[in-house]
């Protein structure tokens, strides 16, 4: 009875952390898109772009770590820490 407890603790502390996980852009990745379309799905804005020659980077203190970023670049340059 304990043990189901504990591994339900877990999943839920784990999902907490991919919730509140803070995305960062891969510069590598990123192709520098005259429209990016990663910031145009941030609802906390809190994706920054300067200079339009640049990749965007993420705020960190505008992020609530929704994630929804992460899919909508098609080029996968929004990434998670492993
Ligand atoms: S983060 Fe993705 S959508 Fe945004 S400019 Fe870079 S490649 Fe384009
Ligand atoms: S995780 Fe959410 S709040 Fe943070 S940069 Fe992406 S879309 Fe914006």
């Amino acid at each position: 009875m304990v043990r189901p407890m504990i591994e339900r603790c877990i999943e839920v502390q784990s999902a907490r952390a991919q919730i509140t996980a803070i995305p960062f852009v891969a510069t590598d990745l990123c192709q520098r898109c005259a429209q990016c379309s990663s910031r145009l799905v941030c609802r906390s804005k809190a994706l920054i772009r300067i200079d339009p020659e640049d990749p965007p980077f993420v705020d960190t203190s505008r992020c609530y770590g929704c994630n929804v970023c992460i899919p909508a670049c098609p080029f996968g340059a929004l990434r998670l820490n492993d």
